[in-house]
């Protein structure tokens, strides 16, 4: 499989170099020249196997030519053994109609390690043939900074940079991070908000001189092997809810767009979706764009869900590509557009090929009477991503079953979570002294120049 970046004037590369890039050199991202797409019979051979051999299936046309079968299986066989349930990504039934996945199960206890512990394993194998070192840098506003350090921990041939928006994260998510001390892992809380600190990322990436000294690569959902790990879970719960014979809706508690992107792909796969229902915060642009076609980034307001706390999200350009009809030139002319006036009108044509997506904003209220609904009715502690998921599917009218990722563990967000159910959520056991571990993190202003000072400081260059 080749990649292009959805602005078109980038190298077109293999999997492997695209997996190490991560952002493409034109400020596009990179996607597959085209969707593999599976017949029935094969979505139904599928049925009844582990999670690690449906890995495999879904996996394998993207990786062709990088990682075999063999590779791949021992990847996720290894990945996969570090999480607490066997079945990865379990269901738990709601009602009669709702489900949960539950994507928490991993050692940072959210979504993110399902690809992250896998990509950690593949950059080491690609970096261990070729004998190259990478720096990988990322900003997080919680979670993929915790998944990511723990994935990337001690492996050699990688350094880690990761921005944080200090004072906004949460302590469980900060301690994941900060309390990891191996000497390849080094955390940078900025003075700024998400944004500021994704901005960074993504102009470290554009400054040439800096990317040419330093061999960069991406661990944010900009980088395309995380969002193919992503795709497998709505192939087995898809497969665990009968398709290929029934399709199935899914409501995905947005940020990035990253999670959602990646049930996108495995319709465009064949798998049978009959609705993604891309659920948000107060920070709503992803709604307005769905609804409206408004596609314009407003002030970030911080929620008790800060990993949706986001106003400008990454991947969205990656379905814009495609609603473009893969028209390069016209969504590069798009996105400098949205680059110097922070607004984007979505053209009629583009909003009628999105119709597999609705969307719902679910404010704090709605958010809270939620996760009292699930304790009363379910006996489910949520965490307030989920909860805000779960509000959007129960507002959804569509007859397919209908699953909601849980893509964190309640404890992750233990404030909220009491306060809107008087219940205090524990951690699991693995967990349970982080509280009391050391920290290590330094300070910075939100300013491009200090922050490469930085990363040059303590770096191998090229
Ligand atoms: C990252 C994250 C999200 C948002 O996922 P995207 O792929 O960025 O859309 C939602 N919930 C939780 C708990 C997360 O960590």
């Amino acid at each position: 499989m080749r990649y292009l970046s959805t602005r078109g004037q980038a190298p077109i590369l293999d999997f492997r170099a695209a997996t190490l890039a991560g952002l493409a050199s034109d400020g596009g991202l990179y996607v597959p020249e085209s969707w593999p797409r599976f017949s029935d019979a094969e979505i139904a051979a599928m049925a009844g196997l582990s999670y690690v051999e449906v890995a495999v299936r879904v996996c394998r046309p993207f990786t062709a030519g990088a990682l075999d079968d063999d590779a791949l299986r021992a990847i996720f066989t290894a990945a996969y053994g570090r999480f607490a349930h066997d079945a990865v990504a379990p269901l738990k039934q709601l009602d009669h109609r709702h489900w949960l996945m539950e994507l928490f199960h991993g050692p940072t206890l959210a979504f993110k390690d399902v690809a992250l512990q896998a990509l950690g394993l593949v950059f080491e194998r690609f970096l261990a043939e070729s004998g190259q070192h990478i720096t990988v840098i990322g900003a997080t506003s919680g979670d993929t900074g915790s998944a990511a350090i723990d994935a990337l921990a001690g492996r050699a041939g990688v350094e880690v940079y990761m921005l944080h928006p200090d004072g906004r994260v949460s302590e469980v998510q900060r301690r994941q991070m900060t309390t990891v001390l191996d000497a390849n892992i080094h955390n940078i809380a900025i003075a700024g908000n998400f944004d500021d600190a994704q901005a960074l990322v993504k102009a470290m990436f554009n400054d040439a001189a800096f990317a040419a000294r330093f061999p960069l690569a991406a661990v944010n959902s900009i980088n395309w092997a995380r969002l193919l790990f992503q795709v497998v879970y709505y192939f087995t719960s898809a497969l665990s809810l009968g398709a290929p014979h029934r399709a199935v809706s899914y409501a995905v508690p947005t940020g990035n767009f990253g999670d959602v992107f990646a049930g996108y792909v495995a319709a465009q796969m064949g798998l049978p979706i009959e609705r993604l229902v891309v659920a948000t915060n107060r920070n709503d642009i992803l709604h307005r764009a769905l609804t409206s076609g408004d596609y314009s980034a407003g002030t970030v307001a911080p929620t008790d869900a800060p990993s949706m706390d986001i106003q400008v999200s990454s991947n969205f350009e990656r379905l814009l590509f495609d609603l473009s009809g893969r028209d390069a030139a016209a969504l590069a002319a798009a996105m400098a557009e949205f680059e110097t006036t922070k607004k984007l009108h979505l053209p009629a044509a583009w909003r009628a090929r999105a119709g597999l997506f609705t969307s719902a904003r679910v404010d704090a209220d709605e958010m809270v009477d939620t996760m009292r609904w699930a304790l009363a009715h379910t006996g489910e502690l949520l965490d307030p991503h989920t909860a805000i998921g779960l509000a959007a599917a129960r507002r959804d009218t569509g007859s397919a079953p209908m699953v909601t990722l849980a893509t964190a563990h309640p404890a992750k967000f233990p404030a909220a979570v009491e306060a809107a159910t008087g219940v205090s959520p524990q951690l699991p056991a693995r967990l349970a002294d982080l509280m009391r571990r050391p920290e290590r993190y330094d300070g910075a202003p939100a300013q491009l120049q200090a922050i490469e000072a930085y990363i040059a400081e303590r770096a191998r260059a090229k």
